[in-house]
């Protein structure tokens, strides 16, 4: 256990955690929403900073970024918790027993460990991912200083939910991003995350405006977050606020944790969310959880052409030279595409 960072003493033994935009006032004795950072006498502590619940390599298509070295390996951990309280989550083992009370489990790491873990394994890169990394910010301050150091870059799969003062100590550390936007409505972020939309939409706008590169995710759920107006505003706000060429992941629910009356989405309710996408302008859009189908290809937005293609989590077919589709040349967005 150690002293967690970004929190502020109050009267009383009380602290304000400012890591993420829950904002949580949490009295001595007690933990923040999120489970994993305890008052202790007045002192605000991590829980995590040293105790890694998943760990595994992965391509990186798998977290998913389609635009960011494609076809390399990512160290990926993950400490248990997390700052929200999805009804449907995909995970909720790793990310749930610390705000239902339990002490949070894990095996003894370090981030020199780390780091020399991702550069035993070959990865060029590493990944904060699989829970929500904001929970365990100083692990990723440290791991992700430390992975720069030794010419490793680093990737952020999370929420959005970070407070401003939390992206900007991650500024000049994160490389990449792929950042859930859950849906397109106070009361979905309400009702069903237990959170709230705005903050998450001021993130995605610093992230880009940082020069991050960024990548959105979506969870289609039937009858929750698939109005089609409410959608074609999501995919709006992605092309205006973000740019056109921000990748637009819409990934297929499948029945999970508190959600399990609700159907898996169809592929043709994704197909219709990918037409939302287009109409808005979005270059890159993809479609997940399908495995083979044709929306987990890249395709030249200017000529068409295939240039890279995927197999299962993998990359399996690249044309690009340069980072340009080697038909007409045009640029395809992203960062060392080949
Ligand atoms: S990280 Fe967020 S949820 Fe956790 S204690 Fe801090 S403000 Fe609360």
């Amino acid at each position: 256990m150690i002293e967690a960072r970004l929190w502020k003493p109050l009267e009383d033994g009380r602290v304000h955690c400012r890591v993420c935009s829950h904002f949580c006032v949490i009295e001595s004795g007690n933990r923040g929403l999120c489970g994993v950072r305890l008052n202790r006498d007045g002192t605000l502590y991590t829980l995590v900073y040293d105790r890694v619940a998943s760990l595994g390599l992965d391509p990186v298509e798998k977290k998913p970024l389609y635009h960011y070295k494609p076809g390399t390996s990512t160290l990926s951990f993950a400490t248990q918790g997390c700052n929200f309280s999805c009804t449907f989550c995909q995970n909720a083992s790793l990310s749930q027993p610390p705000r239902e009370g339990a002490d949070p489990m894990g095996d003894p790491v370090t981030p020199e460990a780390l780091v020399q873990a991702a550069k035993r394994e070959g990865a060029q890169s590493i990944s904060y991912t699989y829970s929500e990394p904001t929970i365990f910010f100083e692990l990723m301050q440290d791991t992700a200083r430390l992975a720069h150091q030794e010419g490793l870059g680093n990737i952020m799969v999370s929420n959005g939910f970070q407070s401003p003062e939390c992206l900007k100590e991650l500024d000049g550390l994160i490389d990449a991003a792929n950042i859930d936007l859950k849906a397109f409505s106070e009361n979905f972020y309400r009702d069903i995350v237990g959170a709230k939309l705005k903050p998450v939409l001021r993130n995605l706008k610093t992230i880009k405006k940082m020069g991050w590169w960024l990548e959105v995710t979506t969870l289609l759920i039937p009858g929750k977050n698939d109005d089609p107006d409410e959608l074609r505003e999501l995919a709006k706000f992605i092309a205006n606020e973000l740019g056109t060429d921000t990748p637009w992941h819409l990934s297929r629910f499948h029945p999970q944790h508190r959600m399990r009356d609700v159907a898996m989405t169809s592929v043709s309710s994704l197909e219709t969310a990918v037409r939302f996408g287009r109409e808005a302008g979005l270059e890159y859009i993809y479609i997940g959880n399908v495995p083979g189908h044709d929306y987990t290809k890249t395709h030249c937005p200017a000529c068409g052409e295939l240039v890279l293609d995927r197999a299962g989590f993998g990359l399996s077919f690249s044309a690009l030279a340069n980072g340009c589709c080697a038909a007409c040349g045009r640029k395809i967005s992203g960062v060392d595409l080949g």
